[in-house]
């Protein structure tokens, strides 16, 4: 049984109701988490709590600590699975529908955990370009996901993997879900944690094990061009952890040592190998 935590109560999944007001149904109204769990233990669950803070303080959402805490909430849901993923979300609560808010609303809190598996070794994504139609908020994580829905969903009907988003013709900022990098005379390049992308937790990780590697990091823009000229391109987030790509639209990329050695890296620094 998927043990589900709505706001304050532990109960199985399929028993889980949330009012049809609620904010996050109409609105796309809250924040998300996603957590990935190896053996049992939750994967950064701190910096996933950090990013979860300041998404709510980004959106104005105060969150009232729960009874016993997220952190023991997480643990909760988990249930024993060793191999999982925890979806938490927070949204502002149910009201009767319009746009402006009381701060008398009472957030509603969802955490579950269902179990996943690590991507196949060997495996690798194609990548369609997309127009970065986003809002401007993209560093926070909220549930206001429909462009990247469509995005992922236009790459899906022409056989890619992921999409990669493009803004305004010039720039590369990320994928549906996931960080983009490119490998360039050795070093990576990914863009920069601004306003423009997701600061995912996998990204500040890779950056780590790339810095422990010597391998050279900038933080900067970059051009769909140059991301086709690269040596090596790779994505990478919680669930798909470090992804070499071989094609961006119908051009082919290689796969390279870059990738590969932090793929490996990132597999041991979950506790594989
Ligand atoms: N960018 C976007 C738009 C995402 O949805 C995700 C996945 N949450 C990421 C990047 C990667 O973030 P993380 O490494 O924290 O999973």
């Amino acid at each position: 049984m998927t043990e589900l935590y709505l706001n304050g109560e532990y109960l199985a999944i399929e028993a889980g109701k949330v009012s049809v007001e609620d904010r996050g149904f109409q609105f796309g109204d809250g924040g998300y988490e996603v957590v990935r769990v190896y053996r049992g233990e939750p994967f950064r669950l701190k910096e996933h709590l950090e990013r979860l803070r300041r998404t709510l303080a980004g959106i104005d959402l105060a969150l009232p600590e729960p009874a016993g805490g997220v952190e023991s909430i997480c643990r909760r849901v988990l249930g024993g699975l060793q191999e999982a993923t925890i979806y938490l979300q927070v949204t502002r609560g149910a009201a009767p529908r319009a746009h402006g808010w009381s701060d008398d609303l009472r957030p509603t809190i969802v955490a579950y955990a269902r179990a996943c598996s690590a991507p196949a070794p060997g495996s690798a994504y194609t990548l369609l370009t997309v127009p970065d139609d986003r809002w401007g908020r993209c560093h926070l994580k909220t549930t206001g996901l429909l462009a990247n829905v469509l995005a992922k969903q236009a790459a899906k009907k022409s056989g890619a993997d992921e999409a990669l988003f493009v803004r305004d013709g010039r720039i590369v900022t990320e994928g549906g879900s996931s960080n983009a990098f490119l490998v360039r005379d050795g070093a990576i390049v990914t863009h920069p944690p601004t306003n423009l992308i997701l600061d995912g937790i996998t990204r500040r990780a890779v950056i780590e094990l790339a810095k422990a590697r010597g391998i050279r990091v900038e933080e900067r823009p970059f051009t769909p061009a140059e991301a086709l000229e690269a040596s090596e391109f790779f994505m990478t987030s919680t669930t798909i952890e470090v992804m070499p790509v071989v094609r961006i639209d119908r051009r082919p990329i290689s796969l390279g040592p870059v990738a590969a050695q932090l793929r490996a890296d990132y597999a041991r620094l979950a506790g594989r190998d």
